[in-house]
């Protein structure tokens, strides 16, 4: 029998303090059995009052969420963060790359916390620095790099925001996408390419959804295969060169189970995030960004019917918030965020704990350089005309 050597680090294990990947946390964690955790954590917070600003994404648990003084998409959350300057401790509960985000913009007297190093995102892993260097040389080498325009989703490390900052480059959110690929494609006329990581399903649905491209405008680049897995060929006639990178949650929602639902749910309307696969995205009554999805589900009528596709403990906490509209996980067997329930209430009572004792653990800084190129990117998607950058 062969065995083939996988380039995977599970997460908890090794140290890759500069990727989106898994880490070793230690810390004197308090047990998650402990009764007393929720009055740790309000104690805890009561304590460091206005020097710490608890920042909750969307999809973290309740038992973490019921702790944030803001919630909202990663976008929101960097900006909150940023609104904030008075606030000497940031606690993210987020990934990992969403605490790089809130790192650039606060001022560097300000500390982000991660309360688990472990809390990565699988998305923001497929696209290291390394490999999208390479894929740059080669498309160097094809001869048409100078059409090309890098646009990395916000879902990205800060290497790589800094790597489309350096190259002419922008962030995009699931919001703004559109927005942002005209704005590419503008930069370089007739025969400009976008190179869009790391998620091929939003680059895809905006490309061929919101701007009539063809699937046959889009390729994709592997980074495991030799050259992408393209032909210089390929490359010359692409429009979009997608990135392989998908989100290991909305990846997994499929097109068969919508089907399923029409016909066992009347008048259910299915509503998903562009992170989802084209099939899905293109049998879905409405797609859009996480704050889209709130939005819609706040504003729809009451005995109204919804199957969403985004994270479930956001579509948990929707469905627990309108009891007067009929909410359904699109799908059984898709779960939870692995590495944003990283965050749990243990971590968070022993970060807020640490600092009220004056230890600053698990603090995420990103280096000068680095920020500055990834400050250029996320300036030029806020000098983006028109729509909110919202994720
Ligand atoms: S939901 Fe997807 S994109 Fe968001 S943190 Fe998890 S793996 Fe990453």
């Amino acid at each position: 029998m062969t065995t083939v050597d996988l380039p995977l680090l599970p997460l908890g294990r090794g140290k890759d303090l500069s990727a989106e990947r898994g880490v070793e946390c230690p810390g004197d964690l308090p047990p998650a059995s402990d009764p007393h955790l929720v009055a740790r954590a309000e104690a805890a917070k009561a304590k460091l009052g206005s020097k710490v600003f608890v920042l909750g994404h969307h999809y973290q648990r309740d038992e973490v969420i019921q702790f944030a003084d803001v919630t909202g998409d990663s976008f929101k959350l960097a900006r909150d963060a940023a609104g904030r300057p008075d606030a000497e401790y940031i606690v993210f509960c987020g990934v990992h790359f969403m605490a790089e985000s809130a790192d650039i913009l606060t001022s560097p007297d300000q500390k982000v916390i991660l309360p688990d190093l472990a809390a990565g995102c699988s998305m923001a892993d497929m696209a290291r620095l390394a490999q999208v260097e390479d894929a740059w040389d080669a498309l160097v080498d094809a001869g048409v790099a100078d059409q090309v325009v890098p646009i990395t989703y916000m879902n990205s490390s800060a290497d790589i925001k800094a790597f489309c900052g350096k190259h002419d480059g922008a962030v995009c959110t699931s919001s703004n996408a559109d927005v942002a690929l005209e704005w590419a494609f503008a930069q370089k006329g007739p025969g400009a390419k976008v190179l869009f990581f790391p998620d091929q399903h939003l680059g895809r649905n905006t490309a061929v959804l919101k701007l009539g491209m063809s699937l046959d405008d889009c390729v994709v680049w592997n980074p495991l295969l030799p050259h992408g897995g393209l032909t210089d060929e390929q490359l010359r006639d692409a429009k979009m060169i997608l990135w392989k990178g998908h989100c290991s949650v909305h990846g997994r929602f499929s097109a068969d189970v919508v089907d399923d639902l029409r016909a066992t749910i009347p008048g259910v309307k299915v509503l998903v995030h562009p992170e989802c696969a084209h099939e899905v995205v293109l049998k879905a009554d409405l797609v859009g960004s996480t704050e889209f999805i709130i939005k819609t589900i706040e504003a729809a009528e009451p005995g109204t019917s919804w199957a969403i596709g985004t994270e479930l403990n956001l579509v948990q906490r929707l469905a627990k918030n309108h009891p007067d509209k009929q909410i359904t996980f699109l799908d059984k067997t898709v779960c939870y965020c692995s590495t944003m329930n990283r965050i749990d209430l243990p971590h968070l009572v022993w970060a807020l704990e640490s600092l009220v004792d004056g230890t600053v653990v698990n603090r995420i800084e990103v280096d000068p350089e680095t920020e500055r190129w990834a400050k250029v990117a996320l300036q030029r998607m806020l000098d983006l005309p028109g729509k909110s950058s919202r994720d």
